[in-house]
């Protein structure tokens, strides 16, 4: 086990790590009433450089603001604070994790919003994805709806609804799950977007089917277009599943993941098979400065 960071950031200023700690009376262990982000920082030719993390706290923006929250630090705050855990603590590869919750207070409307962000070693994204593969399994618990908790949001809460998915997934001794929309079609997996390739064709939903707007999942229709891959956002059934030729599933954390099997349905292209391969390269390349390409999804540290 690693040594924990020796700092954190909290509520402006960096602390020790073992002072960065809440009351149990903070409302967000009680109702779920929070927004987080999971970003990446890799070690690059030209030092540690963080992958996307402009749109990171964008993103971090507007989970909130779905909710009707403003952010209690601006972005070139929560920017530096992002900075600071990676450089105060000496990493360089690693995990960081932004969170903006609600705090003690008489009730929800009236508590105060209270802001982390911690950085933890990760290994290197770099590299093929793992091979084999994961069985995924098609939860039998669905994503809730657009008017329900809006999946746009990466809201604290929301994870209950993952956590159902993953954790009857792996008590089946599956490794990944998959949800469906209220419609049926399928909308994210507990913590990844979803990529199907068929024909030729690399398809994932739309994110109006229920999918966050992963971050990872653009860099990926970006990259693959470019290399000439044809893409398609299209909702897709069940059977499209099972049918693909291979399937994957893209996230800041685990990178891209490639499914051997969907209930049980052994995927004909492998795992990974030669376009999720590909992708995953694509995305490597880019994330650790391997390439030139999109220099602005690469903020480096110093
Ligand atoms: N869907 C869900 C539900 C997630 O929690 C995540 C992880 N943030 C993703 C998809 C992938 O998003 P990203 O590529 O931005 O990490």
């Amino acid at each position: 086990v690693p040594a924990p960071p020796k700092f954190a950031w909290l509520d402006g200023e960096l602390v020790d790590w073992s002072d960065a700690t809440v009351h149990v009376t903070t409302l967000a262990l009680h109702y779920g009433i929070g927004f987080f982000e999971g970003i990446r920082c890799h070690d690059t030719p030209d030092g540690p450089a963080f992958f996307r993390l402009g749109d990171h706290l964008r993103r971090l923006a507007r989970s909130a603001a779905v909710y009707g929250v403003a952010l209690p630090h601006t972005a070139g705050e929560l920017a530096e604070a992002c900075r600071q855990v990676v450089l105060r603590n000496g990493l360089t590869d690693c995990y960081l994790r932004p969170l903006v919750f609600l705090g003690a207070g008489p009730n929800p409307l009236q508590a105060p919003l209270r802001c982390s962000v911690t950085a933890s070693a990760a290994g290197p994204l770099v590299g093929p994805p793992k091979e084999g593969g994961v069985r995924a399994q098609i939860s039998a618990f669905q994503r809730y709806g657009a008017n329900t908790l809006p999946p746009a949001a990466k809201a604290s809460g929301q994870y209950l609804n993952a956590f159902l998915a993953q954790r009857a997934a792996v008590q089946a001794g599956y490794g990944e799950a998959i949800l469906l929309n209220e419609a049926g079609f399928v909308a994210d997996g507990w913590a990844h977007n979803v990529f199907v390739v068929a024909d030729g064709e690399l398809v994932t939903p739309p994110v109006w089917s229920g999918g966050l707007p992963g971050i990872t999942r653009d860099t990926v229709l970006t990259l693959a277009a470019e290399r000439g891959i044809p893409v398609a956002e299209r909702p897709l059934a069940r059977s499209d599943l099972y049918l693909a030729d291979e399937c994957f599933l893209t996230g800041t954390a685990a990178g891209v993941v490639a499914v051997s099997s969907v209930d049980d349905r052994v995927l004909t292209g492998g795992a990974p098979g030669p376009v999720t391969r590909t992708v995953a390269d694509l995305v490597t390349a880019v994330a650790a400065g391997a390439t030139e390409a999109h220099p602005q999804w690469r903020e480096y540290l110093h």
